[in-house]
C-alpha cells in the first residue's frame, strides 16, 4: 500500500489550511495576513516580528538537512520532537479504530499522545536485554491490522542502550507498505555512528526523530525535527499547525547548526561522554549497584534501595528520575561538579 493510503482517510481528504505564508506571493503591499505594519524594537537578526513566519522556514530546513546527511524534503521542523510524534499520530492513525505499537520500558510520550488522540497502544515488552522481541512484534502485527505505527527509540530512553541496527532493518522491510516505523533518534548525538538516517534511501516507511533539546543544549526552545520520506513529510505538513516555527526559534536554530555551532556541540558532548564515563566507573564500585551501559547523556542504575536513596538525593536537593525499570534511577550526566556530588551522596548513603 502507499504511504498515502495509510494516512488516516480524513487526512487523505483534507485540503490544508492555506495561510498567508503557504500561499505567499511577491511585490510591497502585504496586507493578506491582518498583521500590524508597525515593526516594533523586538527584532531577530534584523527580520521583523510582525511578520508570521514560514510554515518551515527554508535555510532551517537546509540547515539541518545538510548535517544530517538527507534531502531538504525529507525534512519537517517542530515544536520539539514531541510534535513530531503528536503529528505522525494525526496523519497515520484513525481515532478509536487504529493502534500503535510501542515496546516499553520507552518514552512515556509515544502511550500519552497517542490516548490523547484516542489511539489504542499495544505493548510489546523489549527483551530481558532490552532488545525488540521481534517475534513478539510479528505475531502482534499478525494478529492486529490496527497498528499502523511502531516505536522504536534508540539510545532508548531510559535504559541507555541501542536497539540492534538489523532488528531496526527487519522491522522496516516486515512493515513496508503496512505501517510506519518510528524511530527515535533524540539522542543520537551521544552515538552518532550508530544512526540510521541511511536507511531513509531505502524504506519509505522510516519516519526518525530528533531534536536540539539534548545534545545541542537547548531543551528551552522547543526545536525538534522528522526525518522520513516525502510521502511522510507531506503527510505531517498537512496536519502541522499553521506557522510553528517562531522566528527567534528559527534563528537561534541556525545559529546552533552553523559551523561554530555544531563545533560547540561536538565539543559538549565529549565532554558528557567523559562526565558518563566518570560516573559509570565511581557508581559501578559501589556494593549492591548494577550500572547499565549508556549510550545517550544520562545512566540508568539498579539497585535494591533505589526508592529510599530517591527520596534521600531529593530531600538534598539531587532531582534524578524513577523509571518503569524495577528499582531502578535514571541520573542525567550533568557538569563535573553535578556528577561529583551525585556520586559522592550515593556512595555515602550506601555505606551507611
Ligand atoms: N524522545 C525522547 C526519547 C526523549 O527522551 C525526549 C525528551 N525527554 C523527546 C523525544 C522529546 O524531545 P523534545 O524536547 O524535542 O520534544
Amino acid at each position: 500500500m502507499s504511504i498515502e493510503k495509510l494516512a488516516r482517510e480524513q487526512v487523505q481528504a483534507l485540503t490544508p489550511y492555506q495561510s498567508a505564508r503557504r500561499i505567499g506571493g511577491s511585490g510591497d503591499v502585504w496586507l493578506n495576513a491582518n498583521e500590524s505594519p508597525f515593526d516594533n524594537a523586538y527584532t531577530v537578526s534584523g527580520q521583523g516580528l510582525n511578520r508570521y513566519s514560514s510554515c518551515q522556514p527554508a535555510s532551517l530546513s537546509n540547515a539541518y538537512a545538510d548535517y544530517a546527511g538527507v534531502d531538504t524534503n525529507q525534512v519537517i521542523t517542530t515544536r520539539g520532537a514531541d510534535e513530531g510524534i503528536d503529528l505522525l499520530l494525526r496523519a497515520f492513525c484513525e481515532p478509536n479504530q487504529d493502534s500503535v505499537l510501542i515496546c516499553p520500558p520507552t518514552y512515556g510520550m509515544y502511550a500519552v499522545s497517542a490516548e490523547n488522540q484516542g489511539i489504542a497502544t499495544t505493548q510489546v515488552p523489549l527483551t530481558a536485554d532490552w532488545q525488540l522481541d521481534m517475534a513478539g512484534i510479528d505475531t502482534a502485527l499478525e494478529a492486529d491490522a490496527s497498528i499502523k505505527l511502531i516505536f522504536v527509540c534508540s539510545p532508548n530512553n531510559p535504559t541507555g542502550n541501542l536497539i540492534n541496527r538489523d532488528d531496526i532493518e527487519a522491522l522496516l522491510t516486515r512493515t513496508q507498505g503496512r505501517a510506519i516505523v518510528v524511530l527515535d533518534e533524540a539522542y543520537i548525538e551521544f552515538s552518532p555512528e550508530a544512526t540510521c538516517t541511511d536507511l531513509l534511501a531505502r524504506f519509505d516507511n522510516l519516519a526518525i526523530l530528533r531534536t536540539l533539546s539534548k545534545a545541542f543544549a537547548l531543551a528551552g526552545l522547543r526545536c525538534g525535527f522528522t526525518l522520513a520520506s516525502p510521502a511522510i513529510i507531506n503527510l505531517m505538513l498537512k496536519v502541522i499547525p499553521p506557522y510553528p516555527v517562531p522566528v527567534p526559534v528559527a534563528d537561534i536554530a541556525e545559529q546552533a547548526l552553523s559551523e561554530a555551532g555544531l563545533a560547540r556541540m561536538k565539543y559538549q558532548v565529549l565532554d558528557l561522554t567523559a562526565n558518563r564515563a566518570y560516573l559509570q566507573a565511581g557508581l559501578s564500585m559501589l556494593p549492591g549497584v548494577e550500572v547499565h551501559p549508556g549510550f545517550g547523556n544520562y545512566l540508568l542504575i539498579t539497585l535494591d534501595d533505589a526508592d529510599a536513596v530517591f527520596a534521600r538525593l531529593g530531600r538534598a536537593g539531587m532531582i534524578v528520575r524513577q523509571t518503569a525499570v524495577a528499582n531502578s534511577l535514571r541520573i542525567s550526566i550533568g557538569n563535573r561538579d553535578e556528577c561529583e556530588k551525585v556520586l559522592a551522596f550515593i556512595r555515602q548513603q550506601l555505606s551507611e
